[in-house]
């Protein structure tokens, strides 16, 4: 584990830990051919690699044995902390082989850093921006076989802290595992770029102010989970939730933020107000399309708005966006009391052009005129 983050032509090298772990082979990887087997066409989040990173915490002895160990079930005690309140966060982030088979991360910094937000949140202890990367780095550098190439494959990275303390008291738990595991997935739209239709729910909210709506927790989905029960009722894919104060507000879907492309070319997303997640994917976008041109507003964006949009054309474009499926055009917005369809079935040139420049340079075939790129071997 020699290699350094020091890489030709970036310009954000930063310090990682990756040299501090200790790598403990398992003693069960997966040989070539059933390996081969296994990334032939995986499920998403279905599929695993032989390893994981990790690293534990106490109150006493701080963030300490970095190792990369065997991808294996977790000794856990019923009474741990996360099973009774979930504590816990989490994050997403992708792995991208190039053509010349380098492979690379896409702004890890960003996700480091709102990992040590969410913690924060959750009472979590905060992990240096060194370890996240050195943990990533670690497990995909031991697993690199792993990251598929071709298409829009990559190794999607799950780092994630959870409250391993055995107590049932109510309080911060004094003891945290960090873990990082990884799992191969094709592209996510297998037969090309297909939009979705959205329910946009009117009777529950995921996050309110003061919760826990910009952290990245466990607790935010298992709230979304009913609400995207009654999208798929609807013969609707995902839900989109509007704020909990006025209730007349789009906020974002249960793990993606939202855009809206007007006619006239603008282009808006809601501002991040303390319940919304602030996406790696959305700051990428809004600084594309800025400097595409577009009209880029962080406001407010109400249902009435979008539905009077949709319907005398001024909304020509609605999207969501988040790292496992990059851009996902929309096509339908329906409710309890509308169900309205996006111009041209939701397939308008801003979001496709959107996505294509994020994914040239994720996969390498566009200039990383930003430094968003992190080589990882
Ligand atoms: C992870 C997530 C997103 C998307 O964030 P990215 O960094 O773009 O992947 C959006 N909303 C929620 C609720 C999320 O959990």
């Amino acid at each position: 584990m020699s290699t350094t983050a020091q890489t030709p032509g970036t310009a954000t090298s930063r310090a990682s830990a990756v040299d501090a772990f200790e790598v403990r082979p398992s003693d069960t990887a997966r040989t070539d051919a059933e390996r081969a087997a296994l990334m032939e066409a995986p499920v998403f989040g279905t599929v695993f690699t032989d390893h994981m990173a990790r690293i534990s915490w106490s109150v006493e002895q701080g963030w300490h044995d970095r190792r990369v160990e065997k991808h294996a079930p977790l000794q856990i005690n019923p009474a741990a902390a996360v099973l009774h309140y979930g504590q816990e966060v989490f994050e997403g982030l992708k792995a991208y082989r190039h053509d010349d088979g380098s492979v690379w991360t896409f702004r890890p910094w960003a996700n480091a850093a709102r990992m040590a937000t969410s913690a924060h949140r959750l009472a979590l202890p905060e992990l240096s921006e060194a370890d996240f990367l050195g943990a990533v780095e670690a497990v995909v550098r031991t697993d690199v076989a792993w990251v598929p190439s071709g298409g829009e494959t990559s190794l999607y990275l799950r780092p994630f802290m959870y409250a391993s303390e055995t107590f049932l008291g109510v309080r911060p738990s004094r003891e945290v595992e960090f873990l990082v595991i990884a799992s191969p997935v094709g592209p996510y739209f297998a037969s090309g770029v297909k939009p979705v239709s959205i329910w946009v729910v009117q009777g529950y909210h995921r996050a309110g102010p003061g919760g826990t709506g910009f952290a990245k927790c466990g607790g935010n989905y298992a709230a979304s989970l009913l609400p995207q029960q009654e999208a798929y009722a609807h013969g609707c894919e995902q839900v989109c939730f509007l704020d909990a104060v006025t209730n007349s507000e789009l906020e974002e879907l249960g793990g993606m933020n939202v855009f809206v492309v007007g006619a006239d070319g603008s282009v808006a997303t809601p501002p991040l107000n303390g319940s919304i997640l602030e996406g790696v994917t959305r700051s990428s976008i809004l600084t594309l399309l800025g400097e595409a041109g577009h009209d880029v507003q962080e406001r407010p964006i109400t249902l009435a708005e979008v539905r009077s949009g949709l319907q005398d054309g001024s909304i020509a474009e609605v999207f969501a966006c988040g790292t496992a499926a990059v851009v996902t055009p929309i096509g339908r917005l329906a409710s309890d009391d509308f169900d309205l369809t996006v111009a041209d079935g939701g397939t308008g040139p801003v979001t496709a052009s959107v996505r294509a420049q994020l994914t040239d340079i994720q996969y390498g075939r566009a200039e990383d005129r930003h430094g968003w790129m992190h080589r990882l071997l």
